[in-house]
This record gives structure tokens, sequence and C-alpha cells, in this order.
């Protein structure tokens, strides 16, 4: 049997019936979602092999999966899926390792909806999550079988450090170790952890970003001595089938925002070749589209003053769009600033990638501000090439961006930030006029394609308090969040039956629950921010008023 058994956290396994956005269905709190609700919105269970085994998996557990694989036999190596665990621990499994995003529901959308919402911090990520670690423990309850997690959510383990004894992990591996996986599971099965290679506690942030070590001797990283990433060189290619067909283009960004913790990791580009693969072993097992991953993929194989490389993308997005089986690609993140900047560029890639009426490119990315002066001091890179000033205003930038992209079929995921630090009341009004003259603004005839989602920045002190309730947002920060949901609502009426996939009824049922969901909590928002003052007259004439009309951008300076 299996000595080691993989297993994701299952609101990572889901489709969510393939509706843009609807994976961060988890993240809303479970007394505003019913459960009927959430389980019909989550789709049909995640795909098992007839042994047990899930047919796809999060891309991060697939490389832990490969890494293992260059030390151990592949029977020796199971990603279970979470239904079948019973079937994969037993006395001889020595190890359970499990991924998680964001276990106990402290990750920035799920808190966005704490804000509104109040009460006790309970999102179904955490009920989910609690209920999987419940049962595993119970399997291996009087076996051997050590408990281990890792992966992007470990930093909450880190903020509620005092909530996760009733978990019983044995140990929480915080950052990348896709090249020495093999050797720490080993050297956990055989209880001696080298400490050289690895070291005991974790890294956490203070008020002004800088890394604090903590020693806890349940967390464990990569050693102060060597590297404290993987070369890419080093990262195994996986070896089986990922989650909505995702795979990594590269890892860092270099950008530089001064709230992002990717950045501070080294920018590493993943080989065409190793990208090509990948994609690959994801379409023989039958996914139709590319999710290529990065931070900032206008960031790949960048030039100067983070030009984009145009060769370098065209390249990477046909090469993925010639592989046989793949119908559809598109990128995760990338700035708004590129397809401000570069139209033509913009068009180039569309056509690579079949943009149309029926194929609109989802992308995520971070405006996080309509203000200027917020802009250039929390991201002034994030506009580069272009530049605030001599190219136009950020909301220009951000306008010209959503005008190309929709000529395009591009279709933005935006997030805006209350909260940010050194944030005034201009500012979020700077934001709500952004968010207004977006939604109100038409290319080609079609009206500007993109949602914008709210999130606001919570100081870790008020997560491990806890003291958290309605009171969290100042009226100013409520009006955003009113017109961000305004235009969500406008967007779930306008896309709600259009997107939905699946059979009649299901398109009926996602349709319908997506278009009156998006209404319903438009008028929650509308209630809540009513009651702490917010005039929703003024919000909804804001920016707009005027008429001011924003054009095409005038030139790029020096790009
Ligand atoms: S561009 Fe995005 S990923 Fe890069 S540093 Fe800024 S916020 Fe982080």
């Amino acid at each position: 049997m299996a000595r080691y058994v993989l297993v994701s956290d299952s609101t990572l396994s889901y489709e969510y019936r393939n509706f843009p956005l609807l994976d961060f269905l988890p993240s809303a709190p479970s007394k505003a979602i019913p459960e009927l609700i959430y389980r019909f919105l989550r789709g049909s269970p995640p795909p098992a092999h007839p042994s047990g085994e899930a047919v796809f998996a999060p891309y991060g557990l697939r490389k832990l999966e490969a890494s293992l694989l260059r030390k151990f036999q592949r029977n020796e190596v199971v990603v279970a899926h979470e239904d079948y665990l019973d079937r994969f621990i037993t006395d001889d499994t020595e190890i359970i390792g499990v991924t998680t995003m964001d276990p106990l529901g402290i990750g920035p959308t799920t808190m966005s909806y704490y804000a509104l919402f109040g009460g006790e911090m309970m999102a179904w990520v955490r009920k989910d999550w609690d209920s999987l670690i419940e049962k595993i423990n119970a399997l291996r309850s009087g076996k051997k079988a050590k408990l281990v997690v890792g992966g992007p959510g470990v930093w909450e383990f880190t903020v509620l450090r005092d909530e996760i004894e009733k978990y019983n992990f044995d140990y929480i591996v915080q950052g990348e170790i896709d090249d020495i996986a093999d050797m720490l599971f080993e050297q956990i099965s055989e209880d001696s952890i080298d400490s050289s290679m690895f070291q005991r506690g974790y890294v956490t942030y203070d008020s002004s970003f800088r890394r604090i070590q903590k020693n806890d001797d349940l967390f464990i990283a990569r050693g102060i001595t060597g590297s404290s990433y993987p070369r890419i060189e080093d990262i195994p290619e996986i070896a089986g089938p990922a989650n909505k067909g995702i795979v990594e283009v590269m890892r860092g960004c270099g950008i530089g925002c001064d709230f992002c913790e990717v950045t501070l990791r080294p920018l590493r580009y993943n080989s065409l070749d190793r990208i090509t693969s990948e994609v690959r072993t994801n379409a023989r097992a039958g996914q139709t589209n590319a999710w290529l991953h990065s931070d900032e993929i206008f960031g790949y194989k960048h030039g100067n003053r983070f030009v984009p490389n145009e060769e370098a993308l065209a390249e990477l997005f046909s090469s993925v769009t010639s592989i046989k089986g793949v119908k559809t690609a598109n990128p995760t993140h990338g700035r708004i600033s590129i397809p401000a900047g570069y139209p033509e560029m913009m068009e180039k890639l569309s056509g690579i990638l079949k943009a149309g009426p029926s194929n609109w490119i989802g992308i995520q990315t971070g405006v996080e501000t309509g203000s200027d002066r917020l802009a250039m001091k929390h991201m002034p890179n994030k506009t580069m090439p272009l530049r605030i000033g001599p190219d136009g205003s950020w909301q220009e930038i951000v306008w010209q961006g959503v005008y190309v992209e929709t000529m395009n079929y591009w279709r933005p995921a935006f997030t805006v930030q209350v909260g940010q630090e050194g944030e005034t009341a201009e500012d979020e009004w700077d934001t709500i006029a952004m968010i207004n003259r977006l939604s109100n603004s038409y290319a080609g005839g079609r009206p500007f394609e993109f949602t914008v989602t709210p999130l606001v920045n919570v100081p870790l002190g008020r997560i491990k308090s806890r003291s958290l309730n309605r009171n969290m947002l100042t009226a100013n920060q409520l009006a955003v969040y009113y017109a961000s949901y305004r235009h969500l609502a406008k967007m779930a009426v306008r896309d709600g039956y259009r997107e939905s996939r699946g059979n009649f009824m299901a398109r009926l049922g996602t349709g319908s629950i997506i278009s009156g969901g998006g209404f319903m909590m438009l008028k929650y928002v509308e209630s809540v921010a009513r009651k702490n003052g917010v005039d929703i007259e003024k919000v909804k004439k804001w920016g707009v008023e005027r008429n001011v009309e924003f054009s095409t951008l005038a030139s790029i300076s020096n790009a």
C-alpha cells in the first residue's frame, strides 16, 4: 500500500459549474449561503478513478507528487480522492499530505465577506476544511500515519496559532519545497529531520512588511543555509493532470507592490518545453482549457521598464493553443497597464487565443484603487511602462485598458482594496468614480466587460483578536463596496444565463441563482450601507454626473 497519501482541501477540487468567479463561492459565510445552494453551485463531485485516486488534483499537489516520485516508486505515492481516503489510509501509511489555500477562512476574499456580514468567522472554506481534517484524523486513529499540511494557506496557521491544536497536525510545512519534498518526507517518516536542511519555525511579517522568523517546532521551512527558493530547473514536472488544466508559466513577479508577498520571491520562468509538456499532460486527461498561471503574465520575459515581450507572449500562447486537445487558453493574472498601452499586441494575442463573443478571455487584475496618490504610493511599477502623469491618470490608464480588453473579448476580474495604509476618504471616492465610469462605458457598442470585487485590508492583530464585526468598514469604504456590488449585480443579470454551463436545468438553476443572488447581495449591501449613513444616491452618481469622457491615451511616453 502507499506510504504517502496526498489529498487536497476539497474546496480546491470542485469545478463550481465553470462559472466565472464562482471558484470564490467557498469564501462566503456559511450563514449567508444555505447549504443546499452551496452544494448545487459547487457542481458534481470531482471525478475519481475506479481505484479511488483523484483524476485531477490541484497543481501544487501534483508538484508534490512529482517530487516524491523522484525518490519513491509509483505504488508508494498516491493522490487520493477525498471520498475514498479510507481505501488508502492503512497501517502502512507513513504520511498523509494535505494541501490548502484558505483553511481557516481568513484569506482576503473571505475577510471581505466577514466585513459585510459580521458574526462568527465560519466560511464554507473553513467548514469543509474542518470536516476533511476530522475525517482524516478518524481514519488514521490508532495508526502511525503522520498528518502534514502545506500549501499557500499555511500562513493562516501562523496567525491563528492558538486555534490549531485540535487539528492534531504533526507538521506544517511553509514555503516552496518542490525540489526537496522527497527528502523532507523521508526524514519525517524516519523521525530524523536534518536541521541543516530544514529549520523548525515559520516566517511572518510585521506591520511594515518586514520578515520575522519565529521558532515553533510544529512548523518546518527550508533551512537558513542554502537557497530560500527552488531553482526553476530543480522543480519537477507534474506527473498527473491538474485541476482546471492549470500549468505554471512563472514564479515571482518583480513588480514590487508594497503590499504583496509574491514580489518578495525571485522571478523564475518555466521553459516553453516544460510548459507545453505539462499542458499535454492535462490535455491527455481531457482538460480542453489551458489555464496559464503566473502572478503577472505580462511580465513574462519582460524587457526594461516592464515593457511586455510580445514575441515571447505570442510564442507562449501559440505553442499552448496548438497542442492537440486544447480548445481554449487564458492567463490567470495580468496588470491592466499593458492592454492600455499595447492595443495592437492585445489584438494579436487575442487572435492567437481565438477570443470572441463565445470565448471571453478571463484574467484577474489587481486594480486596487482609483486614486493616483495611492497607486503611486503602493504600486508605482504596476503602471509600467506607462506612467501616471505623462500617460494620463491611473483611472484613464485603467479605462483605456478595459476599453482595449472589451474590444478584444477579454474580461478582467478586478479587485479593489479598502483600508490601504495612508488611505483617505478622497481616495475611496476616487475608487467609486473609477468603478462608476467603467460601469457606464462602452467599447465597439458593447458595455465594458469586467467584474470588481472589493477586498478589505484587515490588520493581523484584529484577525487574531477576532474583533470583527460590521463596524470594520467605514461609511466611505462601504460606499466602495456598494459601487462594486452595484456593478456586479449588473454583470450577474447580463451574464448569469449566458455564461452558465451544463444541461438546460443546470443552466437555468445556475443562471437564476447568479442573477437573483447578485440582486439580493446588492440589496443587502445597500441596507448595511444605508444604516451606516452612506448616501446611496451620491454613490450612484459619483464620477459620472460630470460626464467625464476618457478617450484613447495620447501616447506612451518613452515606451
Ligand atoms: S503586480 Fe501583482 S503579483 Fe506583482 S507585486 Fe504587484 S500585486 Fe504582487
